[in-house]
């Protein structure tokens, strides 16, 4: 427990903090945090301040990192993704991870457009916003995934120019996942010039594990690059993301950006070398469960949209996801179970944590509240 550390003026403290953080952790089921995890292994690194600033194949000179366990962390990505030669680092976050991939495709190709659908994540709007790459929306289809006729006709009017293309490996909202095989197959026929980006913030580490899931793969698929979160599926303490693509890529804009005198090709500059610690502890203590944890996940999502179904709320499960969306409920409720909504639907991202058991409880509580709306507005 902690000592007493209360401001008085604010009455702010640790442990009502901490208190306050213990309930809410029972009620979060609303986003794709994986709150199952224990670090308390590593709990004498907090002691130091470890920092992989820089490009993690470059010792550098600052010795207070573990980019050795950052190297071995994104080995074992680039086996999942099948990637031979590649280039990464961890980043901050899946938005990050966004920013380097847009930021990759524009050096590569000044001239581009960059296209993804309207259910994406809004970071890479904000990338192309910062990087002031011209941005083309194209449409979603009721699932979420991308309308691929709309995304053909869009890349057919801007032939003469170079394409970036979002891919998104599990949509925030409704977990839709793009299909690669014929975005692939559009541009081919299209014969234009293009750089494709993998958003998998949480699905890039579910569909390697799902059998009948379309491959991530950088060797049948021509992928740029791929953004995946740490805190999502994997789960951390600290937020951090993982990015990779392919290294000559990362040669060719080297020598574009020579003038800056330093092969230094991160976003950002100091990194959190405690997040590499962590990745690489989950990696050797849960890799060989990660198929189950993933079979567990949509198995509970399964069942999550099943007892909705009974309810009438209409849910809406995707192949290759866990996150269940649903009519949106009371206000109260979604406050309560910290609930992402977004006009008239919200959903449930089902996560390590979520057992069938706070399914239930959280079924119940709908079902008390309905009554309870039901007696306000005098159904009787
Ligand atoms: C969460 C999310 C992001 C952003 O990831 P952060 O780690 O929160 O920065 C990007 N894309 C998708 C699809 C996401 O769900």
């Amino acid at each position: 427990m902690f000592p007493q550390l209360v401001d008085t003026n604010t009455s702010i403290s640790l442990k009502l903090l901490q208190q306050h953080i213990a309930e809410c952790a029972k009620l979060s089921i609303g986003y794709p945090v994986n709150l199952d995890f224990d670090y308390t292994l590593l709990l004498p690194f907090l002691q130091y301040n470890l920092n992989n600033v820089g490009d993690p194949f470059v010792e550098g000179n600052f010795a207070l990192h573990s980019k050795e366990f950052e190297r071995q962390s994104l080995n074992w990505f680039a086996q999942l993704y099948e990637l031979e030669e590649y280039w990464g680092y961890l980043t901050s976050g899946g938005t990050e991870g966004n920013l380097y991939g847009m930021f990759l495709g524009r050096e590569l190709y000044p001239d581009a457009v960059l296209y993804s659908s309207r259910d994406t994540h809004y970071s890479v709007a904000k990338a192309a916003r910062l990087l002031k790459i011209p941005h083309v929306v194209i449409c979603s289809q009721f699932n979420g995934e991308i309308n691929y006729e709309h995304l053909e006709y869009e890349l057919s009017q801007r032939k003469q120019q170079s394409a970036i293309i979002n891919i998104n490996l599990g949509t925030t909202m409704k977990g839709a996942v793009d299909n690669i095989e014929r975005i692939n197959d559009i541009i081919q026929r299209l014969r234009i010039r293009f750089y494709i980006h993998c958003d998998g913030a949480l699905g890039g580490m579910l569909l390697p594990f799902i059998q009948e899931a379309p491959k991530i793969s950088f060797r049948d698929y021509p992928i740029g690059s791929i953004s995946v979160s740490g805190h999502k599926f994997i789960g951390s303490p600290v937020t951090y993301g993982i990015v990779l693509t392919r290294q000559p890529y990362v040669k060719k804009i080297e020598t574009s950006v020579e003038y800056i005198g330093s092969k230094d090709m991160t976003i950002l500059g100091s990194r959190s070398g405690l997040a590499a610690l962590f990745l690489w502890y989950a990696i050797q203590t849960r890799s060989q469960h990660f198929h189950k944890e993933v079979a567990n996940c949509l198995q509970n999502a399964r069942y999550l949209r099943d007892r909705l179904l009974e309810i009438n709320y209409h849910p809406l499960l995707n192949d290759f996801s866990t996150t269940v969306v649903f009519d949106k409920p009371a206000i109260e409720l979604c406050r309560k179970w910290q609930l992402a909504t977004q006009g008239n639907i919200a959903h449930i991202v089902v996560m390590q944590h979520i057992s069938t058991q706070k399914i239930d409880q959280f079924i119940d509580n709908l079902l008390v509240n309905n009554q309870l709306s039901c007696f306000s507005t005098s159904c009787l």
